[in-house]
C-alpha cells in the first residue's frame, strides 16, 4: 500500500510589502511540497518572516513567529555541486524540506515555506517529501523558487511583507501498488541474489526521466546484455524496479518483508541520474573494496576505475545496507543532476544517450563480476 497526495492549487503572492505600487501584488512562484496538508480552499493571508536556518528559529521569541508564515531562505551549494558533490550539496539543504514545516509549527508559524533545494536557476520551484513530526502541528508547506526566496528576504529586510498563499493538495487513502521484481537465475547458486535496482515512482512535476527513470533502465538494461551476450551468471541476478521511493519507501519496506530473509549477496542501486560515471561507490568493508579492484581496473578503461568506500548508497536498498549486505552504486556526475531533479524540467532530454549505456555498462560489469566472484564478500 503506498500514500496517495495529490497535488493542487498552488499560488501565491506577496499582497503587502516594502516599495509597493498602488494596486500591484507581486507572484511568487512555488509548489507544495509532498504530504503537505492544505490552506482553506481561499488560501490564508500573514505576514511572512525569513530566516536562513533553524539556529535563527530558535533563537526567536515564539510571538515573533507565531501567526506568521516562516519562510527558510537556506541556500543549495551550488559551487559544491559544480564541483562534483552535488549529494553533499542536496543533503546540507534538504534537512530544510523535510523539517523545517514541524520546526516552524513548533513555535505557531501557520505556514513554512522553503527555499528550493537545488540549483535550478529557471525560476522552478523543486518539490520533496516533508517529514511531519508527530509533536507539531501540520501546517501547509512549500517550496518557493531561489529567485523568489531572495526576493522575498531582501523585501522582508526592509519592511513587513505579507503573504496570501494557497495550497490545495488532497491526501487520499493509500491505494495498491507494486514493485517489479525479474530474476536471472544463477546457474551455480540460484539461491544467492544480487541486486541491480532503480526506482519507479518520480514526483509528478516533471516526468522523472533522471529520478529515477534512468535508474529503472540502466537496471532493466543490466539484465538486457547479460541475455544478449549469452553470459549464464553463477548467481542469481534480481532486477528490481522499486515504488515509492519518494514518499514513503513503501515498496522498499515491503521487499524487506517479504524477501528479507533470502541469501541477498549484493545490492545495487543508481539513483542519481544518468550522468558520466566515474567508478562505484561501495558500503561495505575495505577488503570488498580489495576484491573489486581487478573489476575497476577492467572499468578504468571507460574512465569509471575508481572505488569509494562511502556509508549510503541508495534509499530503496537501505533495509538491505542495514541488515549487512554490501552494497554498490555508480559514482555518477552530480554536477547538474540538482538542477532538474524533483522540478518541472526532470524530463529525457536532460539525459545524455551515450552516458546513460555508460552508467548501463558500469553496472552491467559489476553485477556480473559479482555474480561470478569465487569466493563471498566478506561482511
Ligand atoms: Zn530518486
Amino acid at each position: 500500500m503506498v500514500p496517495h497526495w495529490v497535488r493542487g492549487e498552488e499560488t501565491a503572492a506577496l499582497i503587502e510589502f516594502p516599495g509597493q505600487a498602488q494596486n500591484t501584488t507581486q507572484k511568487i512562484v512555488l509548489c507544495a511540497l509532498g504530504d503537505s496538508v492544505a490552506t482553506p480552499p481561499e488560501g490564508i493571508e500573514a505576514d511572512v518572516i525569513a530566516l536562513r536556518n533553524f539556529d535563527e528559529l530558535k533563537s526567536m521569541p515564539r510571538d515573533k513567529v507565531a501567526g506568521k508564515i516562516v519562510l527558510f531562505n537556506y541556500p543549495f551549494d551550488k559551487q559544491m555541486a559544480a564541483e562534483g558533490r552535488g549529494g553533499e550539496a542536496y543533503g546540507e539543504a534538504v534537512v530544510y524540506r523535510s523539517d523545517g514545516p514541524s520546526a516552524a509549527a513548533r513555535q505557531g508559524a501557520v505556514a513554512c515555506l522553503i527555499r528550493s533545494v537545488g540549483g535550478a536557476d529557471y525560476r522552478l520551484p523543486h518539490t520533496g517529501q516533508t517529514d511531519y513530526a508527530g509533536d507539531a502541528p501540520k501546517i501547509p508547506a512549500g517550496a518557493v523558487t531561489a529567485e523568489d526566496a531572495d526576493l522575498i528576504a531582501d523585501l522582508v529586510r526592509q519592511g513587513p511583507v505579507k503573504m496570501k498563499l494557497v495550497l490545495t493538495p488532497q491526501t487520499l487513502p493509500n491505494v495498491e501498488s507494486a514493485n517489479v521484481i525479474g530474476d536471472i537465475k544463477g546457474s551455480e547458486h540460484p539461491e544467492q541474489i544480487i541486486i541491480v535496482s532503480g526506482h519507479l515512482d518520480s514526483w509528478d512535476l516533471g516526468t522523472g526521466a533522471i529520478d529515477d527513470g534512468a535508474g529503472v533502465a540502466v537496471s532493466m538494461e543490466v539484465a538486457n546484455l547479460i541475455q544478449k551476450f549469452h553470459l549464464k551468471p553463477k548467481r542469481t541476478i534480481r532486477v528490481i524496479a522499486w515504488m515509492n521511493e519518494e514518499n514513503g519507501s513503501a515498496g522498499s519496506k515491503q521487499y524487506a518483508k517479504d524477501h528479507g530473509k533470502e541469501n541477498h549477496f549484493a545490492a545495487m542501486e543508481t539513483d542519481g541520474g544518468a550522468g558520466h560515471p566515474l567508478g562505484i561507490n561501495i558500503r561495505g568493508t575495505p577488503e570488498v573494496k580489495k576484491m573489486l579492484a581487478p573489476v575497476a581496473a577492467i572499468l578504468q578503461e571507460s574512465g569509471a576505475g575508481i572505488l569509494d568506500l562511502v556509508e549510503h548508497c541508495g534509499a530503496d536498498i537501505e533495509p538491505l545496507e542495514k541488515a549487512g549486505v554490501p552494497s554498490f552504486s555508480p559514482i555518477q556526475d552530480s554536477r547538474f543532476y540538482f538542477n532538474y531533479h524533483h522540478t518541472a524540467a526532470d524530463t529525457l532530454d536532460k539525459i545524455m544517450p551515450k552516458e546513460l549505456t555508460e552508467n548501463s555498462a558500469v553496472v552491467a560489469v559489476a553485477a556480473y563480476a559479482l555474480a561470478d566472484m569465487e569466493q563471498p564478500l566478506p561482511r
